[in-house]
């Protein structure tokens, strides 16, 4: 295993940083894109300190298809992730042209690189897909390889693009390249922007005595399939080591609603929540002292929602052998109790 060299875009990213030690925990040699402007420490690498010195980064942004092709033609990399995106769905209603460049030019560019640099024998491509191509299922429901794309955001649309690109490359080019349909993976890397971290953090600020107001989400009712990043980034090295290239979905297979994950969440810090009203007026209570935890601030959502994802994994787990090792529970639990440490750490500083 040791010996083969790895290219990661998006390595700043919560994914980025896990595949990293993945990757370095197998004996690549691993290098990874950051952005010129981009504070590595400040990021998820922030999280990998004892291996960073090992990393190899390389300036650049996906939006510079001769900056790619340099990289690739030095380093001669067997794999390649591409997992650098603008990933904030909500932010991608504001940003549909930004989103657009970065998430489908993008992955172009990493395409034509390849073919440029002479690596469609040498190279395989593991591409960043997402469960939001599907736009939702029906409650009872599983989204499988086969289920309809239905994208619901320019996020979406634009990830949907990427996908058929390497689809088309694969055809027309014989690139061993493979898109990975990843259901939502969260961890304590994950960015603030993100409503498990905006959670996680509210509560660990409520238990340590530091909130300055409740918790305002768009909606409760929102229904996904999460899992822990750490599991998915397995899974995604597993698409690169078969023969033959495959696109495939990693999913947890359980749907959990956003009240569900609030009232986890708070369970871990041994509050009980009721809830009380509804709609707009929806609000999370301590049922011992009658704290508001949580409040509905519909500014903070979608324009159009996908109510619910649930996906169907089968095809992974039997042609890779790929199965999630971490609950919902522990995801929950681990990202309290890391929001704990982290703010617990700023109040004494
Ligand atoms: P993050 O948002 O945490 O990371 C995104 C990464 O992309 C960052 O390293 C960011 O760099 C980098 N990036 C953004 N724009 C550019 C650019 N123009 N050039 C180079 N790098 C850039 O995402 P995740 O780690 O959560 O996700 C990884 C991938 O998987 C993404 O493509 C995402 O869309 C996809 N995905 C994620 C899911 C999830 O639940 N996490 C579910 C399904 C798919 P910087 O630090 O400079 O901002």
């Amino acid at each position: 295993m040791s010996g083969r060299v790895a290219f990661v875009t998006g390595i700043t990213g919560q994914d980025g940083s896990y595949l990293a030690e993945h990757l370095l925990g197998l004996g690549y040699s691993v290098h990874g894109l950051v952005r010129a402007n981009s504070g590595t420490h400040g990021s998820s690498l922030g999280n990998i300190k004892d291996v960073f010195h090992r990393l190899t980064l390389h300036k650049g942004d996906v939006l510079d298809v001769n900056c790619l092709i340099g990289i690739l033609k030095e380093i001669q990399p067997e794999e390649i992730y591409h997992l650098a995106a603008q990933s904030h769905v909500t932010t991608s209603f504001r940003i549909p042209d930004y989103t657009f460049q970065v998430n489908t030019v993008g992955c172009l560019n990493i395409l034509q690189a390849i073919l440029h640099c002479d690596l469609t024998d040498k190279t395989k491509l593991y591409n960043a897909a997402t469960s939001e191509l599907y736009g939702g299922v029906a409650e009872a429901g599983f989204l499988s390889e086969r289920s309809p794309f239905r994208p619901r955001s320019p996020y979406a649309v634009s990830k949907l693009s990427a996908l058929w690109l390497v689809r088309n490359y694969r055809a027309a080019h014989g690139i061993f390249a493979v898109n990975g349909i990843l259901f939502n993976h969260e961890s304590p890397r994950r960015n603030i922007r993100f409503v498990t971290t905006r959670i996680a953090r509210g509560v660990a600020r409520y238990y340590l005595g530091l909130r300055e107001q409740p918790i305002k989400l768009a909606s409760v009712d929102v229904r996904r399939d999460w899992g822990h990043a750490r599991d998915y980034v397995y899974g995604m090295w597993l698409m690169l080591q078969q023969s033959t290239p495959e696109d495939m979905i990693l999913a947890s297979g359980e749907s959990r609603s956003i009240r569900e994950f609030v009232e986890e969440a708070f369970q871990s810090i041994r509050v009980r929540v009721v809830w009380q009203g509804a709609d707009a007026d929806l609000r999370a209570v301590n049922a011992e002292n009658g704290d508001t935890l949580v409040e509905i601030d519909s500014s903070l959502g979608r324009p159009v929602e996908v109510e619910c994802l649930r996906g169907d994994s089968s095809l992974a787990r039997t042609k890779i052998g790929w199965k999630p090792q971490i609950t919902f529970k522990e995801l929950v639990r681990e990202m309290v109790g890391s929001e704990i440490r982290q703010n617990n750490t700023c109040s004494i500083l």
